[in-house]
């Protein structure tokens, strides 16, 4: 991948980084202004139900920054844009669609389908001799 387009990338993926730090950081200041407002035991619960859902709508944001922060690692290393499990260039509308992809089409299919499966049995020669190390 060329500079200018890794930069590119770089700055999608720093600008989302930032846009999510600033609603978690939102949340956790709501959650303090909100709570000792009602005094009702059944605002309690409704309040107690709200921080929960922000709870873990913060835990799937904080997930989503760890995808960004190793997104750039790798774009420091210079492997963005390369399939984790094969090694091929993962196509640059998947890497628009979602810059933290670490899969190329094809290995993101073969995992799902591999996830869903009721017994994931994989053929010894698809267990492959993998360079990156990943494997079943
Ligand atoms: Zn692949």
């Amino acid at each position: 991948m060329k500079a200018a387009k890794m930069n590119y990338f770089r700055e999608l993926l720093v600008i989302q980084m930032i846009t999510l730090q600033h609603a978690v950081g939102k949340t956790i200041s709501g959650m303090r202004t909100d709570t000792g407002k009602c005094a009702d035991s059944l605002d309690m619960a409704a309040v107690e139900f709200d921080r929960q859902l922000e709870l873990s709508m913060r835990g799937r944001e904080r997930g989503i920054i760890q995808e960004i922060r190793e997104a750039l690692q790798r774009i420091d290393r210079g492997l963005f844009g390369v399939c984790d499990r094969c090694g091929e260039v993962i196509s640059e509308k998947r890497l628009l669609a979602r810059p933290t992809s670490r899969l190329c089409r094809d290995c993101q299919q073969r995992q799902e389908n591999a996830q869903r499966s009721i017994n994931p049995w994989i053929p010894e020669e698809s267990a492959s001799s993998s360079h990156t190390g990943v494997g079943y």
